[in-house]
């Protein structure tokens, strides 16, 4: 399962260089350093702001609301529809779904571009397979039964009611003498909620490159999160018909480009790929759904699924590997990055030298198969990727490194000029190369993520008015991830302060599960309200830091990219090292206990009382 045999290779028998190689991973990484880090980058807004708009849903006028819920749940993703879903389980009637977006689905509302499937595996990714009777129609699913599914799921949960769509929340003021959050949205919206829980994922602003004369170009252009079929006709499916004339430059290769770049292969007239570093594209495998394997599946099936793969990605001894793909292959190179679990058993130096080895092998395979799939023995070169594999989103293609054997398509090298050089009114320019296109299509990400509310672009005022960053200061500070001490009833969905994996949607999952439990559990008891104690909020930071692995160094050697700040070496935020099954395992412990951590008011008093809280409750 894990690739411990060339790492247990004595050196010689290795068949590579280690020292070779790290060389030259270093000398491929210093090729594109920018100076300008995160700041190579704008934001799709403001005179860019063409590049975010919803091409897929009309907005309509509505009449502002002044009305109240229980729950506002702020994001229609799979973090919102799954606390949606479990608090309605939970028996709670008044909840308000809000999403900028036109209709559900998050991520896969945005990102619909020809070719989008999840690249972790449809039955443990797609989350309620069992509660709505569904089973996906591929083993790696496409986008749009993807975005159906979230459909699926809001209706069977009736989401709907009550939802509110191209809606963005403005502002979120903590109202004591109420106890409840006044909330303010860019709709004119001046409502009020019980709890607010915010789902409002972590890659959803697009960003794009700030290349010279980006505004000069007179062409057609769009984001890949915002499609424009108006202009490429066709769908996700491809048979893009509207492309049969046009040269079209595709800019990015992360995993976005090596899932749209067949389907333009295909359909326009010629295809420039704009890389500047390319992904690492291992054997992918998708396949139809066996029937006779969905028939055969038994209760219980998918929550046993999910684990597995989240435990083989954990490092956990598991008997068997039910998902058996690319992931669970290389699970032993993703610990430093993903899980931050690593093997406490071997000396760390130990540990580092094998997994090094380990990396260096499954890399000089992903190189050797570009050299088997691409026929031009200058374009296989270039697309060889020259770093440590989780340096960047691992990619999986069957069809993608193929394309470039295609007549109609051209690799264009732009490492060794940083990106783009520059753009005009009818071409890329490279270097010295110009490029003459029709059509220009951005391939190139989005900003890391974090919500509004902890960025602070939604300003969030709590008790006393004192803002959440003011709070937290110097980084976040909760329980758990999921709450803050002065910001009563306020949840958080994301990758804050606990554990993170490749499949998301299961931590996101775990974490819906853990809010409802601790809103049905306020409930019963008559909580006044949901705050974590100073003390246990302290006790978790604590722990946070004191389990930290870092992973500073692993970053700094590798190629910039999200991961690593765009070269800039920034560690990635702290989470709970253990990793997602140690994680879970302690918030299952926890809410088995009577969660006085965090219920305020129910019941005799342990009082919490600090000179700026107005409250007079006490903890239950
Ligand atoms: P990305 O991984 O950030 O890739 C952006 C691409 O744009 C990179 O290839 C980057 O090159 C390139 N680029 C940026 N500036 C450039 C410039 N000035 N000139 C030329 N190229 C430039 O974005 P993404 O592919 O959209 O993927 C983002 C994340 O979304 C993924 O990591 C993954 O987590 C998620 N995703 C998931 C799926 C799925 O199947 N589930 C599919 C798509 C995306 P450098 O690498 O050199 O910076």
């Amino acid at each position: 399962m894990t690739e411990r045999t060339t790492a247990d290779a004595p050196l010689a028998d290795l068949g590579f260089d280690p020292d070779a190689l790290r060389e030259k991973y270093r000398s491929e990484r210093d090729r594109r350093i920018r100076p300008e880090g995160l700041g190579q980058y704008v934001r799709a807004a403001g005179e860019f702001g063409y590049y975010a708009k919803d091409p897929y849903t009309p907005r309509t006028e509505r009449q502002p609301l002044t009305d109240r819920v229980d729950v506002l749940v702020v994001g229609g993703g799979f973090g919102g529809l799954l606390t949606g879903a479990r608090l309605r389980e939970a028996g709670f009637e008044s909840v308000r779904m809000m999403d900028e977006a036109g209709d559900f689905g998050g991520t896969w509302y945005w990102n619909r571009y020809p070719g989008i499937q999840c690249d972790v595996e449809s039955y443990v990714y797609l989350p309620l397979l069992e509660e709505t009777g569904y089973v996906p129609r591929w083993r790696y699913a496409p986008g749009e039964e993807i975005r159906q599914h979230a459909v699926r799921i809001a209706e069977q949960y009736g989401l709907y009611r009550d939802a509110v769509f191209h809606t963005r929340v403005t502002e979120l003021t903590w109202d004591e003498r109420s106890a409840e959050w006044q909330v303010r949205t860019d709709r004119g919206d001046a409502m009020r909620a019980r709890y607010v829980v915010v789902s409002s994922g972590t890659l959803t602003q697009p960003k794009l490159p700030g290349i010279p004369g980006i505004e000069d170009f007179r062409g057609h252009t769009f984001h890949t999160s915002r499609w424009d079929y108006g202009y490429t006709g066709g769908s996700a499916d491809g048979g893009m018909t509207g492309l049969a004339d046009k040269r079209v430059a595709v800019v990015g290769t992360g995993a976005t480009g090596l899932q749209a770049v067949p389907h333009l292969a295909r359909d326009a007239a010629h295809l420039y790929v704009m890389q500047r570093t390319p992904s690492s594209v291992d054997v992918r495998d998708n396949r139809p759904t066996d029937p006779e394997w969905a028939a055969s599946l038994r209760p219980g099936w998918q929550k046993e699924r999910m684990e597995n793969f989240l435990a083989i990605l954990a490092g956990e001894e598991v008997e068997r590997d039910l998902v058996q793909d690319g992931w669970t292959a290389t699970a032993r190179l993703q610990r430093m990055m993903i899980t931050g679990a690593v093997d406490t058993s071997l000396d760390p130096a130990e540990r580092e030298r094998l997994d090094e080895l380990a990396d260096f092998a499954t890399m000089n395979r992903i190189r050797a198969r570009v050299d088997e799939v691409v026929d031009d023995p200058a374009t296989a070169e270039a697309l060889k990727p020259w770093y440590r594999y989780m340096c960047k989103r691992p990619g999986f293609s069957d069809t993608y490194l193929q394309a470039y054997n295609r007549p109609n398509v051209s690799l264009v090298d732009t490492a060794d000029h940083g990106g783009i050089t520059r753009m005009t009114a009818n071409a890329v320019v490279v270097g010295e190369d110009e490029y003459a296109v029709d059509c220009v299509i951005f391939a190139t990400g989005f900003e890391v993520g974090v919500s509004g509310v902890v960025s602070g672009t939604l300003p969030v005022y709590g008790r006393g008015g004192r803002t959440l960053l003011e709070a937290w200061g110097r980084g976040p500070r909760t329980l758990h991830g999921f709450y803050s001490h002065g910001f009563p009833n306020l949840f958080h969905l994301a990758a804050l302060q606990n554990a993170n994996s490749v499949n998301f949607v299961h931590i996101l999952s775990e974490q819906a599960d853990h809010i409802a439990a601790v809103l049905a559990r306020a409930h019963e008891t008559g909580a006044h309200h949901v705050e974590p104690a100073r003390e246990a909020e302290q006790g978790w930071c604590d722990t946070i830091v004191e389990t930290a692995v870092d992973n500073s160094a692993f970053l700094a050697e590798c190629t910039p990219g999200y991961y690593n700040g765009e070269g800039t070496r920034r560690a990635t935020p702290r989470s709970y090292s253990p990793g997602p099954v140690a994680f879970h395992r302690l918030l299952a412990e926890w809410r088995a206990g009577d969660m006085n951590d965090v219920l305020v008011g129910a019941g005799a008093a342990t009082a919490d009382t600090t000179a700026d809280e107005t409250s007079a409750e006490g903890r239950a």
